[in-house]
């Protein structure tokens, strides 16, 4: 078996295990030398965000979002995004290459399922990012686990982040609307993306989660 990402062969040492057993051995995906090259998080980090830092005190960015809403949101990230993960995400969404998904499935999977929510909603793509790339990066790397599609994305605001100040990032419109929100009353809802960067898509998307009637919300990323 080829690895997915720089196409060198993997090996794999069989235990007898392996060999006894009667299904199909699984490979792993990705070699030795290319997995090195992402960061799990561990340590210490923000309780609220994952971010890390030297001390677990809640960090500045989610004490002003703390100030901005009612409610309050956990968020895990398992990886940091550091240039391996932005390359992974690069070919995974922006060339389109949909085999890349397998890379972290499991462990995003087995997230999902230790954080036992009652829903899980992945965070959505636009219509035309979907039709250009073909595929939303969330619910790929989710394959088997059952989801709640009740978000749906707007058209993105044609002026770039970066052009914006402060305060005009802040104050961003909402880019998604709710479909069937009585779904979510009472609810410990599980919110899923791929990076968290500055918790702006989040937030939006809990706000409505919660404004829906939901108990608890909280969220999960493959990166931050
Ligand atoms: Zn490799
Ligand atoms: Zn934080």
């Amino acid at each position: 078996m080829q690895c997915l990402l720089c196409n060198r062969l993997v090996t794999k040492r069989l235990a007898i295990r392996d060999l006894l057993w009667p299904g199909k051995i699984e490979w792993p995906v990705v070699c030795e030398e290319c997995w090195s090259r992402f960061t799990a998080i561990h340590g210490p980090a923000c309780p609220v965000c994952s971010a890390p830092q030297s001390t677990a005190t809640i960090c500045r960015e989610c004490r002003r979002w703390r100030s901005l809403y009612q409610w309050q949101l956990r968020h895990t990230a398992l990886y940091r995004y550091n240039e391996a993960m932005k390359d992974f995400m690069h070919r995974y969404k922006f060339n389109g290459d949909y085999r890349l998904r397998a890379v972290f499935q499991p462990t995003l999977v087995a997230a999902v399922k230790k954080l036992s929510a009652d829903l899980v909603v992945p965070i959505p793509v636009t219509a035309t990012t979907m039709q250009t790339r073909g595929f939303n990066q969330v619910t790929g790397l989710l394959t088997g686990v059952p989801l709640t599609t009740c978000l749906t994305a707007r058209v993105k605001d044609k002026t770039a982040q970066s052009k914006k100040n402060r305060h005009e990032r802040l104050q961003a419109p909402q880019r998604f609307a709710l479909v069937d929100p009585a779904q979510l009353v009472g609810k410990r809802v599980l919110l899923v993306d791929d990076v968290y960067t500055t918790g702006r898509t989040i937030y939006h998307a809990a706000n409505l989660v919660y404004g829906a009637g939901a108990t608890t919300v909280i969220s999960v990323s493959l990166a931050r």
